[in-house]
């Protein structure tokens, strides 16, 4: 069975005084008995390990180390404490210019450092709109997710662009059908791909959340803006718990 994980993505977002939303939501986080991860910003990282709840990282360089003004390698990340490090974020993609063989070679370094890579996938509105979301799949899934992935090392996300922090979001029915495509793509590339947890990301709030987690090949969530208060996130890690 695909393990069960709700992550949190502050993204550039949160200074010190905000490690106690991580120390308020260990507790339902203990008691809830689900995975549950927050991705601070890096600079977070080492202080927010070992509050109680399970610390990523938002990206990673693809080296070990060198010459890389700015940038912290997947082992630099495991040293300050994370145990999951995202990789393929559509905001990187679009600001950074990431392209699909990048991530998967920070994939690859996030594995090397021993870590989980949760790789982010999914397709602008425009793609949305002509119909091309499967196609956008197939692709993103043939080039960002290395051979060698199976349950012990990733985590994949589905993140419709056009959903993420603006309050809407697909339909119960389109994130069935994008799901099962993810699983059965996957299970048909990868010995293990039908038991990888499949996330869903772009707009989950503690309101739509037991929807969402509702439906089939949905093992969790990546949610971003919900995540940064542990009053929000906190009912959305429960209802994960809760899900059947
Ligand atoms: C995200 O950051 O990946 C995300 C899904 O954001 P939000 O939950 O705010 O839409």
């Amino acid at each position: 069975m695909p393990r069960k994980i709700a992550v949190g993505n502050w993204k550039m977002n949160g200074t010190a005084a905000d490690l106690d939303q991580i120390k308020a939501l260990a507790p339902t986080a203990a008691s809830a008995g689900v995975a549950t991860l927050i991705c601070p910003p890096a600079s977070l990282i080492s202080r927010a390990a070992g509050l109680g709840v399970d610390i990523g990282a938002q990206d990673c360089h693809a080296g070990v180390s060198g010459a890389h003004t700015g940038d912290l390698s997947a082992e630099m990340l495991a040293d300050a404490g994370a145990t999951h490090i995202i990789t393929g974020h559509s905001e990187r993609r679009q600001d950074h210019n990431e392209t699909d063989a990048d991530i998967a070679a920070k994939t690859q370094a996030v594995w090397r450092a021993g870590l989980t890579a949760i790789i982010c996938i999914g397709e602008s509105e425009a793609q949305y709109r002509a119909g091309e979301t499967l196609d956008v799949i197939a692709a993103q899934l043939a080039g960002s997710v290395p051979t060698g992935a199976g349950p012990q090392n990733t985590i994949v996300a589905y993140e419709p662009i056009w959903a993420i922090g603006t309050g809407l979001t697909p339909t119960v029915d389109e994130i069935a059908k994008v799901h099962a495509f993810i699983r059965a793509q996957l299970a048909k590339a990868l010995p293990e791909g039908a038991e990888v947890s499949l996330l869903y990301g772009g707009s989950v709030k503690a309101s739509n959340a037991a929807e969402i987690f509702a439906v089939a090949d949905v093992d969790g969530a990546l949610v971003g803006g919900a995540s940064l208060k542990a009053a929000d996130f906190g009912p959305i890690v429960t209802a994960l718990a809760t899900a059947s």
